[in-house]
């Protein structure tokens, strides 16, 4: 089947501009698996962009061969919206500056919606019944009204992928080491995609709670199967973010490393045809999200890190110190923090000034943490 380029046009931000998603998609249309790949929905997050732009001539190219079993739709640059975020030369990609939130987040739940929808059509065939939800979702998104540029951003997103039996969101630290997140439920089938990646932090989380894109269809799977106990509801599809590094570990080199990663995946599991490699050894445990410590800043000043991303921490160890470069008692200007959970040191912020408040570093940790008592903006 032919390699096929779609142009969405987004919602005009003002009279004169016009935005729109490139959208690529292989395999035969409506084919089963259906595997969704996007990259840069945080749109300072470009690593992941790269990775797409490679795996798109592989996937031209085996595509031609015939030997993609299912359809495959790529979107390298997920997010307009954010691209255009520039204040005075500066790029900002996480939060849109109109107002309406990390573009990671506020993915709406729309089982209550699809609930709706499937009525009283499921039966006793499990396959059926995924069509039908399938639909029912599909149809979910449409009804979404979506107000405003980044909402209308994230319902034309939720429409290409919430159909989907596997969804691989792709974004990076600000600096920071490989690692992924992973749903709790799914552990250990596909845990390879963490190996072939080289992930040195692999953080499960439960998928069914949530607004963050890759927890969408999961949500609304839900909703759904406590809608219908009764029925025979397959799993909910295999959604992962994968973290690849930080915003500046952009180059082909990098690319073609983590594309052939992805690829080595994908023809184990049986979506490309090709000889299969062994599953690689994982480079470290699964910890909970939960059990990450998120270290915040308890004063103003500039950070410096005693430890690198990729460093294993102990509990009580400090990470970095606060400087207050004004204050002339050299031990009196720093102020230690120091992390509470004992894991792998996995990102930072790239900025080495802080306020006080700020999150700007994390580090893994198998137990799991007091969730905070206070809303953490960079999140
Ligand atoms: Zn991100």
């Amino acid at each position: 089947m032919a390699h096929r380029i779609e142009t969405i046009p987004l919602l005009s931000p003002g009279p004169g501009s016009e935005r729109h998603l490139v959208v690529h998609r292989f395999g035969e249309p409506g084919a089963r698996p259906k595997l969704y790949f996007q990259a840069a929905l945080h749109a300072d997050e470009l690593p992941g962009s790269l990775v797409l732009n490679h795996m798109l001539s592989w996937l031209k190219a085996a595509d031609e061969e015939g030997e993609l079993n299912g359809e495959f739709v790529i979107v390298p640059l997920a997010n307009p919206v954010g691209l255009a975020n520039r204040i005075l030369n500066y790029h900002l990609g996480r939060f849109d500056l109109a107002g309406d939130g990390n573009f990671n987040r506020w993915y709406p739940d729309l089982g209550a919606v699809a609930v709706q929808g499937i009525g009283g059509l499921l039966t006793d065939d499990r396959e059926a019944n995924t069509r039908i939800i399938h639909q029912a979702l599909v149809d979910a998104v449409a009804e979404w009204p979506a107000p405003g540029e980044a909402n209308q951003l994230r319902k034309t997103l939720l429409g290409l992928s919430i159909d989907s039996d596997f969804v691989f969101d792709l974004h990076c630290h600000g600096e920071g080491i490989a690692y992924i997140y992973f749903p709790r439920h799914v552990w250990p089938l596909y845990s390879d995609l963490a190996g072939d990646l080289g992930c040195r932090t692999i953080l499960l989380h439960d998928v069914t709670d949530g607004t963050a894109f890759e927890n969408a269809a999961a949500v609304a799977w839900s909703t759904i199967r406590r809608a219908f106990p009764d029925h025979v509801i397959a799993d909910a599809p295999f959604t992962t973010t994968l973290e690849l590094r930080g915003q500046s570990d952009v180059g082909d080199d990098l690319a073609r490393h983590d594309a052939s990663a992805l690829w080595r995946f994908l023809v184990r599991h049986g979506f490309v045809a090709g000889d299969a490699v062994p599953s690689p050894d994982l480079l470290c445990q699964p910890t909970p999200l939960a059990g990450s410590d998120n270290l915040v800043a308890p004063v103003a000043g500039v950070v410096s890190y005693r430890r690198a991303p990729g460093d294993r921490v102990e509990a009580g160890a400090v990470v970095a110190d606060i400087v207050d470069p004004s204050e002339a008692d050299w031990h009196r200007a720093r102020t230690p923090v120091a992390s509470r959970a004992s894991g792998i040191f996995y990102g930072r912020r790239p900025s080495r000034l802080v306020r006080p408040g700020q999150s700007f570093a994390v580090v893994s940790g198998s137990e799991e943490l007091p969730p905070p008592d206070h809303p953490v903006l960079d999140w």
